[in-house]
This record gives C-alpha cells, structure tokens and sequence, in this order.
C-alpha cells in the first residue's frame, strides 16, 4: 500500500472542503515533492473553493497557495534546489519560460502559467508537488510560519510599492490597512517612503500607527481625497490600493500627485469610471499589479528575514480550514491566519 497524506479538497464549488486521505504524489522529472510546515490561507482561497472566477480549477482539487515545507523527494533532472531545502510554493506555479513576458521577468502573466491552488493542487495537503524553477526559497532565519503569508500578501504589496516608482523620502499613501495594508505600510518603511495610511476602522489606524505610517486618515471622518492632499502637500507620489472597494479605486485616483502612480492591487468585482481630465491633465498613471516576479520573492522574503516585515498571523490547525474561509468570507479574519502542520 502507497503511503497516504491529509488534505482538504473542493470536491464541488461552494460546498465545504472534505478531508481525505490520498496517496502522497510521487515527483515526476522536473518535480520536487515538499512536506508542507504551514500554508496561509487567502482570500483567493474562498474565491477558488466557490468557483468564482470566470476561469475555474478543475475539480477536484487542493487549495492552498502560501504553502512552505521541506523538500524531501526529487525527481530527475532536478538541479535547482535539494533534499532538505525550505521552500514555498506560490500563486505563480510555473511558467512558460520562453515568452516575451518570462525572458523580461514578467513570468506572473505569462500566459501559460499554472498557478498554486487553483490550477495545480496546493498547500491545504500534507505534501505538494512543486516546480524547482518556480519555488520560493526561504532565508533561514524566517519561521515557516512567518514566511506563509509573504509569499503571497507580501509579495503583491511590495510589488505594488515597486510599481508606484516612488522614491525614498516621498510620499505613498497605502488605502486599506488590513491583510495586505499591514505589510504595504511596513515595505514602505522599509523602502525610505514617508507613508499615509487610509482605512475606515479607527483600531487599524491605530495598528497602522505602530507599523510606522506617519500620517493616518479615517476616511469616515475626513474626505480621504482632501485630506491626503492637504497632509503631504499636493498629493502621495505613489498610491497602493488594497482595499477591495471600487469607492477606494476611486479615491485613490483623486490622492495621486501630478505624475503619481495608482496602483491597484485590490480586486473588487466591476469597473470603476476614471476622471479622465484628472488623469489626462495631472500626468497621472493607473496601473495593474499581480503578484511579481520570482526576484520580487526574494527581495520581498530579505525584508521578512531582517525582520524589517513581519504579517500578524493567527495559528490554525488544516482541520479548521472550512471555518477559516467562512471567517475570510464574512471579513472576520482580523491578520492572516496560517494553517500550522504541526498543530
Ligand atoms: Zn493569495
Ligand atoms: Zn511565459
């Protein structure tokens, strides 16, 4: 008999995860097999486990794409990281490796990309099969625990900052302080920015404080777009927008300096009119942003490392997944929470 593993399956969209026991994948050529040591759980997570998203996984299969672990098998021709080695395996699976986007470092919108949880099982099972060329590699130093949410919600916040080409010195403002917010704000400090911080909840401000942000906005008490304006005198150089809110969307066009960058990492569902003359008449840029490359991941992973970042994370056991995408759901879930595997 094959030795087994646990792991919770989406069997059928908007149902519970079930949890089984399967046979532990073996690595093909090209694969390595990771134990995993803690797997966050994302938003993306309830989005994928209900089929949301025009694009859906097939079923069933393994959510999960904050999974780190130890790589304890190999197959052939694998060259790029050995047994023993700590890892993560990411939204960004694997890639091409040959198309305009991967050869200028662009690999997350490559266009035959897999991705971690959704298009190949992920980290809500005790093992994953992972591809050596696209893993994240993990500083010692950094607990797997720690490590589980930079991989996803640090890396597409640090990106997001990259991609405001704000200077040390100059202002972000970062809308939403909560699961990513909380470490936009820490990045920004960490980059040299000066950082206003935005969000409707007077306890994240608070937080947000603590992190280090140097101007805060309750956006229930103030309008956010003249007081951002009227705090760094004339409006942030770069604006992160992590708020999944089209109003936020919105708002943060309004708070970008003439030749600023709003960036939106946010996915609310639905458009969101632009104010053209704004936009055309500042200079301003609107921009995208997914993920990021795999030396975005480790730069992203060095700030975690020095201890410059760290998410608030919450521990949970893999049997309490169900309840934590219900929480996540219903926005009960204050910080990250990560499944612990030895718990
Ligand atoms: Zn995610
Ligand atoms: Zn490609």
């Amino acid at each position: 008999m094959k030795p087994k593993m646990k792991a919770a399956m989406v069997l059928r969209f908007g149902e519970p995860l079930e949890f089984r026991e399967c046979e532990i994948p073996a690595p093909g050529p090209g694969q390595i097999l990771v134990k995993t040591e803690a797997c966050g759980v994302c938003h993306t997570d309830v989005h994928a486990a209900k089929g949301d998203w025009p694009m859906k996984p097939a079923l069933p299969f393994i959510p999960g794409h904050e999974g780190i672990g130890v790589v304890v098998a190999m197959g052939r021709e694998v060259t790029a990281v050995k047994e023993g080695d700590r890892v993560g395996v990411p939204w960004l699976y694997s890639a091409c490796g040959h198309c305009e986007h991967c050869l200028s470092a662009w690999e997350a919108v490559c266009a035959e990309a897999e991705f971690g949880g959704y298009t190949r099982n992920g980290g809500f099972a005790e093992y994953i099969l992972a591809d050596p060329g696209y893993v994240a590699h993990i500083p010692s130093g950094l607990t797997s625990t720690d490590a589980a949410p930079i991989i996803c919600a640090g890396i597409t916040t640090y990106k997001g900052l990259k991609e405001t080409r704000a200077k040390p010195g100059q202002w972000v403002a970062i809308s939403g302080v909560g699961g990513l917010g909380h470490l936009a704000i820490q990045y920004a400090k960490a980059m040299g920015l000066l950082v206003c911080a935005i969000d409707v909840d007077g306890g994240k401000l608070t937080h947000a404080k603590r992190l280090g942000a140097d101007l805060v906005i309750n956006a229930l008490e103030a309008d956010p777009v003249s007081a951002v304006r009227d705090g760094t005198a004339g409006g942030a150089h770069g604006v992160v927008v992590t708020a999944p809110s089209l109003s936020a969307f919105k708002q943060g066009v309004g708070m970008t300096r003439k030749r600023g960058t709003c960036v939106l990492i946010g996915l609310p569902p639905g458009e969101f009119p632009t104010p053209l003359f704004d936009v055309v008449a500042n200079c301003i840029t609107i921009r995208g942003s997914f993920v990021g490359s795999r030396q975005d991941m480790a730069e992203a992973l060095a700030f975690a490392a020095e201890g410059k970042v760290k998410a608030d994370i919450e521990l949970q056991p893999l049997s309490a997944i169900n309840q934590v995408l219900e929480r996540l759901e219903h926005g009960k879930v204050a910080s990250r929470v990560v499944l612990d595997f030895a718990r």
